[in-house]
């Protein structure tokens, strides 16, 4: 098997090589490309996209939820998981307009307080590292979240380092319009989708059958979370 992750961000390039990132003795993932890269070769290809005719993808990981969709765009991991949580908890769906409004949008830092059963959550997203410094000034400052999103790239990965280059003749305002319309077209095309809840996608359920235990169990945990400690923003020399 040979694993090839396409990616919106060139970060990925050196996160392949993170230690925890070979679990079963053979590391996890072997080659990262772009999307820039990967439609490079596309249209080096000769590949007409329109023309080609429509697959299903294979398993697993044929299913993608809306809520994976989302990922895509600033507030949108957060979305996700209230989507989840919320229902579990309410067993309604998170309200939108409301709740889901103030999540969304190019605002630098945006917060907001979901009502639940046993009381509020707090939550914060940041896009950009200069609006990543602001939660955490107000974190040292006492303020309290429960879930924190923080999103390296304006906008999100929709405007990550390894899409398609944005035009900037419009300045830097001009560039997040284009943003906000890459997030608009993934909120656009999630909406038909079957699954809408990661907690709904059957390939999800089944990967915690069968493999993962139960959610929070301790397979999952140590799976699906890393940790990070302070680097040099720049790569040591050899
Ligand atoms: S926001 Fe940017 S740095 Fe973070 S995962 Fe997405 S593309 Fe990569």
């Amino acid at each position: 098997m040979f694993v090839v992750s396409v990616m919106p961000c060139t970060a990925k390039k050196y996160e392949i090589n993170r230690p925890e990132m070979d679990d079963s003795g053979f590391r996890d993932v072997d080659v990262v490309i772009t999307t820039r890269e990967l439609a490079r070769m596309i249209r080096q290809a000769g590949l007409n996209f329109a023309k080609l005719p429509d697959e299903e993808f294979d398993t697993p990981m044929g299913v993608a939820s809306g809520a994976g969709l989302i990922f895509g765009a600033t507030g949108g991991v957060l979305e996700a998981a209230l989507r989840t949580i919320y229902e579990i908890e309410t067993g309604q769906e998170l309200p939108l307009p409301g709740y889901v409004q103030s999540l969304r949008g190019m605002d630098g830092l945006k917060q907001a307080e979901i009502e639940m059963p046993d009381g509020k959550i707090r939550v914060a997203i940041a896009h950009g590292t200069g609006n990543a410094k602001l939660v955490m000034e107000k974190i040292k400052a006492g303020e309290h979240f429960h879930f924190v999103e923080i999103m390296g790239c304006p906008g999100g990965c929709v405007g990550g380092g390894g899409q398609p280059i944005l035009s900037y003749r419009r300045g830097w305002e001009g560039s997040m319009d284009y943003r906000m319309d890459r997030a608009d077209s993934i909120y656009k095309a999630e909406k038909d989708l079957p699954y809408r809840k990661s907690h709904e996608n059957p390939e999800v359920k089944k990967l915690y059958e069968e493999f993962l235990d139960h959610p929070f169990s301790e397979k999952a945990h140590k799976l699906l979370h890393t940790s990070y400690t302070p680097r040099s923003p720049f790569p040591k020399a050899d």
